[in-house]
C-alpha cells in the first residue's frame, strides 16, 4: 500500500471519524484498529449487524461512552484517499447541497473494493523445447512469440490460438509453457508520449503549444479549445495529453457518449502505442475494478470516460479534457445534481491541473468565461484538409408544396436525389425518437397519454409499442380508442425518426438507408461498427436523431437536411436558443468533412428567427454576444445564479402546500438578496404518478447562496412521501 503524502496517522485505539457510504448525515466514531490507521484510509467498519465501507475523515467527535465505541474491522488494501480528493468531495457536496456519503458512493463505484487482492494464473513461454510438435501446440507458442513477453490467461491464449484449454495444460506439463500467478488487477500497458503525432497545421501547432505550456507549468488553468468539427481539436488536445504523460502525471479525457469512446481508443493507440483505461457504463465489472485500483496506484496513465470518471482516485492528475463540453449529458440530473464540466474545473484547481474544454459550439457559460478572461481561449481555424464549413441554406416550409403526412420538402427531396445520382451520402436529421410523438383518435380527438405522467405516449413501431419517454412505461398500440371505443380510427400524428425512415424508403426506393437512433439499443461496440460501415459508404442516406450530432466522422457525406429546425426553438426554457443553435450547427458540421464541400438544408417555418439567421449566416460570435446580452439583462446564468427546486409527491395539495410554505418562509434567502419564485406546477407536472411543483431561487452572481439554501431546506420537515430535489445551475426546467 502506498503511503499518503500527508502523514496524519491515528494510533491504535484513538478515536476517529469515519465517513461511510451509508445514507446518514454525519460521520461515525470508531476506534483505530491494531497497528493504527492513516487519515484517508479506506476501512471496513461494523454498523449494526453489518460491515460497511468508509474513509477515515478525521478525529472522532467523542462525547459519549468510549467503552461502547466499536473498533474498525479492517483497513482495506487500497491507497488512502488523498487530501485533494477529500477536499474535492466536500466541495462538491457543499456546492450541490448533497450529503457527503452520496459523494463517497460516487467515489467508490467499483465492485469488490473490500475484497482481498486476488490472483490469477497466466502463461508465458517456458524453457523446454517440444519433442513432438502438433499444429495446435505450435499455434499456442506462436501466439506467445508474436506478443513478445506478454502473458495471457488460459482462455485468452486458447482463444487467440484457436485451441482448447487442454492444449495449454499439456504444454505446461511438457515445460514448454510456464504457469505464473499474478495479481488480477494489472497495470495498463504503458503509453508512449514520445511517439510522433501527426504533422500539425500552423493553427493546430500554435493551439497545441498553448495547451502544452499550460500543462507543463503544472498550475491550474482552464482553456476553451474552439474549432469547427473536423478542425483537429482531438489531435490538438492529444498533444496536451502527451505533455501531461511526459510530466509523469495522469490525464483524464471525458467524452459525452460511449459510442465516441471506441473511436477515441483507436486514436490513442495510434498516437501513444497502447490503449488507455476506460470508465463508463459499458465496461465490465472486472474492468471497472481494475481501472479504479490502477488509477489509485498510478498504474493507469490515461483514463477515457463518462462524467463519473471525475470521481476516480487519481494519484497525480495533471490534465482533464472535457470533449464536446457543451453536451447536456455532462449534467447529472439524479442523485447528486452536478455539472461534470464545472466540477472538472473544480477538481483541476485542487490538483494544480489543466482543463481543456473542447467544442465547436461552446456552452454560453464557457464562452462567457473565456470572454471575461477567466478561461484562456484557443481557436482552431477551419477544417483540416478542407477549408470550409458547409453552406447553410434555409428551406422555407411555408413556401413548399408539402404533401400530407410527409416531412421531406420537395426541395430537399431534389437535393438528396442529386446526391444519390452522384453516389454521395445524405443525412436527414430529426431530434425525435420513435415513430410518431402523438397518437390521436380521429373520431373523438382523444390523445393517448401516460397514466402516470403528464406526457403523451410515443409510438415506437420498431418495438410495436407506445412508450412514455418520461417513465419508460409501455403499452400495446390500441386498435380501439380508449376513450370512445371506436375501432380503427387511431392515427399517428407528427414525425419521429422511424416515420422519417418510412418516408425516405418510399421516396428513395433504391437507396440504402441506415437509421442511427438510441432506440436501436446497440452495444457500444456494435454501434461503433455500424457507424464505421456507414462512414465507409455502406449507406446512401443516414437518418438520425441527436446521436449523429456528436462528433462522428462521415467523410462521404455532402448533404444534411434538418427536418424540423423549429422544434428546439419552442422550448421556452432559458437555453432553448443556445441548444438549438448548437445542435443544428453540430449536425450541419457532419457534412463535407473530407474532400467534397457539403451543404446543410434547414427546414423551418421561421427563416427569420434570430437563431436560424445566426446559423445561416455563420455569425457565431454575434449569436453568442446577443444571447449573452439577453441573459445579462435578465440576470440569469451565467450572469446570475439560479437554483431549481422540485417538490414531488403523490398528493398534489400536500406538495403545493409544502412549496407555498417554503416560498412564504424564505427570510434567510431574502436576507442575502436572493429572490424566490413560485410555487408553480412543473412543465411536466406529473411523472411516475408523482405531482411536481417547482420553486426557483434567483440571486446575483456574487452571492453565495448555498448556506442560506441549506438552512431553508432544513427549516421544513417534509411530510412522508414528499421529496425535494435541489438543482444548482439547472440545465433543464422540466
Ligand atoms: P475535431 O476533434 O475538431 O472534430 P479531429 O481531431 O477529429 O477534429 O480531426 C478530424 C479529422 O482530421 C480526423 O480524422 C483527424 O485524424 C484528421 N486530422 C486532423 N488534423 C490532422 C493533421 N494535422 N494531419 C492529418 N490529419 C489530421
Ligand atoms: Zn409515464
Amino acid at each position: 500500500m502506498k503511503q499518503p503524502s500527508e502523514l496524519s496517522y491515528f494510533d491504535a485505539g484513538s478515536l476517529i471519524g469515519v465517513l461511510t457510504d451509508q445514507p446518514l448525515d454525519r460521520m461515525l466514531d470508531y476506534k483505530a484498529p491494531k497497528g493504527g490507521v492513516f487519515l484517508g484510509a479506506f476501512v471496513e467498519v461494523p454498523l449494526g449487524p453489518r460491515k460497511v465501507i468508509g474513509v477515515v475523515w478525521g478525529s472522532g467527535k467523542g462525547g459519549y461512552d468510549l467503552a461502547k465505541t466499536r473498533t474498525v474491522s479492517r483497513v482495506l488494501d487500497l491507497s488512502p484517499m488523498r487530501s485533494e480528493m477529500r477536499q474535492f468531495l466536500a466541495r462538491v457536496a457543499d456546492y450541490t447541497l448533497s450529503p457527503l456519503n452520496a459523494m463517497l458512493r460516487l467515489a467508490t463505484r467499483a465492485p469488490g473494493l473490500a475484497d482481498p487482492p486476488s490472483m490469477r494464473k497466466v502463461y508465458a513461454l517456458g524453457e523446454a523445447a517440444l519433442k513432438r510438435e502438433t499444429a495446435a501446440r505450435t499455434r499456442v507458442l506462436d501466439v506467445l512469440r508474436a506478443h513478445n513477453g506478454l502473458r495471457f490467461t488460459k482462455k485468452e491464449l486458447a482463444d487467440l490460438a484457436s485451441v482448447t484449454g487442454s492444449v495449454v495444460d499439456g504444454l505446461v506439463k511438457l515445460g514448454a509453457l510456464l504457469e505464473l500467478e499474478t495479481p488480477r488487477d494489472t497495470t495498463y500497458p504503458k503509453l508512449d508520449p514520445m511517439m510522433a503525432g501527426l504533422q500539425l497545421s500552423d493553427s493546430q501547432k500554435s493551439g497545441s503549444e498553448a495547451l502544452r505550456i499550460s500543462v507543463a507549468t503544472q498550475k491550474y488553468a482552464t482553456t476553451l479549445l474552439k474549432g469547427v468539427t473536423g478542425s483537429g481539436k482531438t489531435e490538438v488536445y492529444l498533444e496536451a495529453v502527451a505533455e501531461c504523460l511526459k510530466q509523469g502525471r495522469q490525464a483524464l479525457v471525458l467524452l459525452p457518449e460511449i459510442a465516441l469512446t471506441v473511436a477515441f481508443l483507436d486514436r490513442v493507440e495510434k498516437r501513444f502505442g497502447a490503449r488507455p483505461a476506460e470508465w463508463h457504463s459499458g465496461v465490465t465489472m472486472t474492468e471497472r475494478r481494475r481501472c479504479w485500483r490502477m488509477v489509485g496506484e498510478g498504474g493507469a496513465q490515461l483514463v477515457v470516460g463518462a462524467r463519473s470518471a471525475l470521481y476516480l482516485p487519481f494519484q497525480n492528475l495533471g490534465l482533464i479534457v472535457v470533449d464536446e463540453e457543451h453536451d447536456t449529458s455532462y449534467k447529472q440530473e439524479e442523485g447528486v445534481f452536478y455539472s461534470a464540466r464545472d466540477m472538472a474545473v473544480l477538481r483541476a484547481s485542487l490538483n494544480n491541473a489543466s482543463v481543456v474544454l473542447a467544442s465547436a459550439t461552446p456552452a454560453l457559460e464557457t464562452w462567457a468565461n473565456a470572454a471575461s478572461g477567466k478561461y484562456a481561449r484557443v481557436d482552431l481555424e477551419g477544417r483540416f484538409g478542407v477549408a470550409e464549413l458547409p453552406d447553410m441554406k434555409a428551406i422555407d416550409l411555408r413556401a413548399e408544396a408539402m404533401e400530407p403526412q410527409s416531412w421531406i420538402s420537395p426541395t430537399l427531396v431534389h437535393e438528396v436525389q442529386t446526391r444519390l445520382n452522384k453516389g454521395e451520402q445524405s443525412l436527414l436529421f430529426i431530434n425525435r425518437r420513435g415513430y410518431a410523438p402523438v397518437t390521436v383518435c380521429r373520431a373523438c380527438g382523444y390523445q393517448v397519454g401516460c397514466d402516470d405522467c403528464d406526457a403523451r405516449m410515443v409510438e415506437h413501431r420498431f418495438h410495436g409499442q407506445l412508450i412514455c419517454h418520461q417513465c419508460g412505461k409501455t403499452q400495446p398500440l390500441p386498435t380501439a380508442c380508449p376513450n370512445c371505443d371506436v375501432e380503427g380510427r387511431m392515427a399517428a400524428v407528427g414525425p419521429g425518426v422511424e416515420r422519417l425512415e418510412e418516408e425516405a424508403t418510399r421516396r428513395f426506393p433504391d437507396a440504402r438507408i441506415a437509421v442511427l437512433s438510441s432506440d436501436m439499443a446497440l452495444t457500444a461496440r456494435a454501434l461503433k461498427e455500424r457507424i464505421h460501415t456507414i462512414a465507409n459508404g455502406d449507406a446512401d442516406i443516414i437518418i438520425g436523431t441527436q446521436m449523429v450530432a456528436k462528433g462522428h466522422n462521415f467523410p462521404l457525406l455532402t448533404c444534411v437536411g434538418v427536418i424540423d429546425a423549429d422544434l428546439g426553438l419552442q422550448g421556452g426554457d432559458l437555453r432553448a436558443a443556445e441548444h438549438s443553435f448548437q445542435l443544428i450547427r453540430q449536425v450541419a458540421g457532419r457534412s463535407g468533412r473530407a474532400q467534397k464541400r457539403g451543404v446543410a438544408y434547414i427546414q423551418t417555418h421561421q427563416p427569420d428567427h434570430p437563431v436560424i439567421q445566426a446559423i445561416l449566416e455563420g455569425e457565431e460570435e454575434a449569436f453568442w454576444q446577443a444571447e449573452a446580452d439577453q441573459r445579462r439583462m435578465a440576470g440569469v446564468p451565467p450572469y446570475g445564479r439560479l437554483a431549481g427546486i422540485v417538490l414531488s409527491g403523490p398528493d398534489l395539495k400536500v406538495v403545493f402546500d409544502v412549496a407555498s410554505y417554503l416560498s412564504r418562509n424564505a427570510q434567510g434567502l431574502h436576507n442575502i438578496g436572493a429572490e424566490v419564485f413560485g410555487p408553480a406546477p412543473a412543465p411536466i407536472a406529473r411523472v411516475r404518478g408523482r405531482h411536481r411543483v417547482r420553486l426557483l431561487v434567483k440571486a446575483e452572481k456574487t452571492i453565495h447562496i448555498q448556506p442560506a439554501l441549506k438552512a431553508w431546506r432544513n427549516s421544513v420537515k417534509l411530510p412522508r412521501d414528499v421529496r425535494m430535489q435541489i438543482d444548482i445551475d439547472p440545465q433543464s426546467f422540466y
